[in-house]
């Protein structure tokens, strides 16, 4: 089915109202202006009629004589008075006066009581008329009176009213149609002017924003929330093409490592030690770089939103004894020291164990490389229906300013950089997405030289736990 636009619509709907509106109004004023057409032909027949009463009263007892009240009535009414179209009965039907008119037309004589008016449209002679006849009583004596007036003028007049109605209505219509297409025209305008901005928004000039309307009405709400929306999109768009940057960026380096390593190795003839020196290498950063590809595709899958939580109950202090256990012979290689402080029995929580030893990785990794001497305490506890985890260590520690960035994706601190301590600055952000996908929250506590504690709140309860939205990420970091 072919569907109009709203423009034609409107004006369709206003031209079937106006018309409508048009109809009701004409035939209601054709049919009031005829109403009283008639009322007042009515009102003149029967003040005739009054006349004749008049007369009759007027006349002296010695007149009553059928004879005589012709004579009376022929002087009167035939010279004085309009009498063209009355005549005069007596109760025998004896005409007491016919004027020449009917004469020659005859109008018949309706059988009516007395009191009785009647009022009928006849055509007498080619004519028509209005014609009352009623029957009356003078002094006792009842007559009949019937009178008429032509009824053409008036006729006539309700003829040209409704040719003009007739006349002027396709005219207003078309009035009506020109004004209507232009009123709804005016007032879809700024849907057009959306439109065709849209239309040339890409990803190349996603920093477009539509029109910014002023008619505090429908259209500028649309218009504001579809910039709003733009915002949203584009920002989320700036993010990817950063991280893209960025990751290309992060590889590029352990790359060129390894090609460089091996075009070192081949420029000419070696011994077996060096050969092997070189593939060690090569091992190395081909390790380092999977391990990036690695934390690129866990930061990838959560903004897509694709990595659904397998969400299962499990005893969070086992997980972390278990954990422990390896982090304690890495730290020791390190010459640092791993306490673990478990508070409380058993701590069940639901969670997804893959995520939060993930978690948990990222922590104790970090705290081990950012720590030169001293040790690192891992704490868990259940505070408040939930579950607690610390991670201090006593390590290089982070600047006031920074401690807020350290979460964003690739950053890495001053400190850390100066130490000559190697990181792609993703962890962190695998580590809040992943508390986040938990409803959970993440905190740092930190002075330069000192040590850092990292603080990591679960709920216990599965019932929270949903899958992750890339943009509860996105807004943590703008
Ligand atoms: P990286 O791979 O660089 O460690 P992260 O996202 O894990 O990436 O950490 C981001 C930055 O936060 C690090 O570069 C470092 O500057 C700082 N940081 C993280 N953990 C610690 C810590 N335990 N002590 C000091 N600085 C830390």
């Amino acid at each position: 089915m072919k569907t109009f636009s709203i423009g034609s619509r409107l004006t369709f709907w206003y031209l079937a109202i106006f018309a409508a509106g048009q109809i009701i109004f004409g035939c209601g004023m054709w049919f009031i202006l005829r109403h009283n057409v008639y009322r007042i032909m009515d009102e003149n027949l029967a003040g005739e009629v009054q006349d004749v009463i008049r007369f009759l009263e007027a006349q002296k007892p010695k007149n009553n004589a059928i004879d005589r009240l012709r004579e009376e009535f022929e002087e009167t009414y035939a010279l004085e008075r309009q009498g063209d179209y009355l005549q005069v009965l007596d109760a025998h039907g004896e005409v007491v006066y016919r004027s020449p008119f009917l004469r020659e037309h005859p109008l018949v004589v309706p059988s009516i009581q007395f009191g009785q008016v009647r009022y009928e449209d006849r055509e007498l002679g080619g004519q028509t008329f209005r014609i009352i006849s009623q029957a009356i009583d003078v002094r006792g004596r009842p007559f009949v009176v019937q009178t008429g007036i032509p009824t053409r003028e008036m006729l006539t007049i309700l003829w040209l009213f409704r040719r003009y109605l007739l006349m002027l209505a396709p005219l207003m219509l078309v009035i009506a149609a020109v004004v209507g297409h232009w009123l709804s025209s005016r007032a879809l305008a700024p849907v057009d002017l959306i439109t065709r901005t849209a239309r040339n928004i890409s990803a190349s000039n996603l920093s477009n924003r539509l029109e910014k309307l002023k008619t505090g009405d429908e259209l500028q709400r649309l218009s504001d929330t579809l910039n709003d929306m733009l915002a949203r999109i584009e920002s989320a768009f700036v993010r990817i093409t950063e991280f893209t940057a960025d990751a290309s960026h992060e590889l590029r380096t352990p790359v060129s490592l390894i090609r460089t390593e091996a075009e070192i190795a081949l420029r000419r003839q070696r011994g077996e030690e060096e050969y092997q020196e070189s593939l060690r290498h090569i091992l190395l950063e081909a390790e380092n770089t999977s391990v990036l590809v690695e934390k690129l595709l866990s930061l990838a899958r959560a903004d897509s939103s694709r990595d659904a939580l397998r969400v299962s109950e499990f005893d969070l202090h086992a997980a972390i004894k278990e954990i422990a256990v390896e982090w304690r012979t890495l730290a020791t290689i390190r010459n640092l020291e791993l306490h673990v402080n478990i508070i409380g029995d058993e701590l069940l929580i639901s969670a997804d164990i893959g995520a939060v030893r993930q978690l948990l990785t990222i922590l104790l990794d970090n705290a081990i490389r950012y720590t030169q001497h001293g040790g690192i305490e891992l704490c868990v506890e259940e505070k408040q229906g939930k579950a607690l985890i610390k991670v201090c260590d006593s390590g290089i520690g982070i600047s006031p300013e920074e401690q807020s960035k350290i979460f964003e994706r690739f950053y890495r601190a001053t400190n850390a950089r100066n130490h000559g301590i190697d990181g792609a600055g993703l962890g962190l952000a695998i580590a809040q997405g992943i508390v986040q996908q938990h409803h959970g929250s993440i905190k740092v506590q930190s002075h330069v030289e000192m040590g850092s504690v990292f603080l990591v709140e679960l709920p216990l309860s599965a019932m929270e736990v949903t899958a992750y939205k890339s943009d509860h990420q996105m807004r943590a970091h703008h």
